[in-house]
């Protein structure tokens, strides 16, 4: 390795206010605060008595627009003729950082492609929710829906197979369009 690779860094200098740390107490106090005379005097509640309670403000409309920002369950999509729009290009899984998407590809029984997704496997309790999978999906395949109560008694009930995921699209199409 050259000298010139190396980088040389200067430990940051603390000001004599930061030293002390006491102005960032005091703006850690001034936050807590303002909660708490939103939560007692504006009674402007977050907490909800959840299952019993559902949140229905999910960030899902911003500026008028409906963008999608919170991301749930997945589900895999269909396309117009019921089959599923997955082409097992293995995009999806390869983007995915937390390798939770297991897919095994078949040769399609249909002429407008070359491969299907035979088996399609995704760990909903080891996704981190990051959306990478929607975002490298060619053809709008995967999508995170605004699902989030979903409960398993088991592992292997939360690892969603085709069918499950499917499924989540049947149900969740009318109030979330692709
Ligand atoms: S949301 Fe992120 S972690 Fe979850 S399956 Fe997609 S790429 Fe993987
Ligand atoms: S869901 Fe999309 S990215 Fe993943 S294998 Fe299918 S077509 Fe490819």
């Amino acid at each position: 390795m050259k000298d010139t690779d190396v980088i040389v860094l200067e430990e940051p200098r603390l000001s004599l206010g930061d030293q002390f740390y006491l102005p960032q107490v005091l703006i850690g106090l001034g936050t807590t605060l303002r909660h708490m005379f939103d939560v007692v005097v504006r009674d402007k509640h977050k907490v909800i008595q959840y299952p019993e309670e559902k949140r229905e403000d999910l960030p899902v409309e911003r500026g008028g627009m409906a963008l999608r920002t919170y991301r749930g369950v997945h589900r895999l999509n269909k396309d117009e003729e019921g089959r599923v729009k997955c082409v097992a290009c293995f995009m999806c899984s390869t983007a995915c950082p937390a390798h939770c998407i297991h897919i095994e590809a078949g040769e399609s029984p249909w002429a407008d492609r070359e491969k299907y997704p035979v088996k399609f496997d995704l760990d909903e309790l080891r996704c981190i929710y990051c959306g990478m999978c929607e975002e490298a999906c060619p053809c709008d395949a995967i999508e995170l829906t605004h699902e989030y109560d979903i409960i398993g008694l088991t592992r292997q009930e939360m690892i969603f197979d085709k069918s499950k995921l499917l499924q989540v699209f049947d149900e969740t199409v009318e109030k979330e369009p692709m």
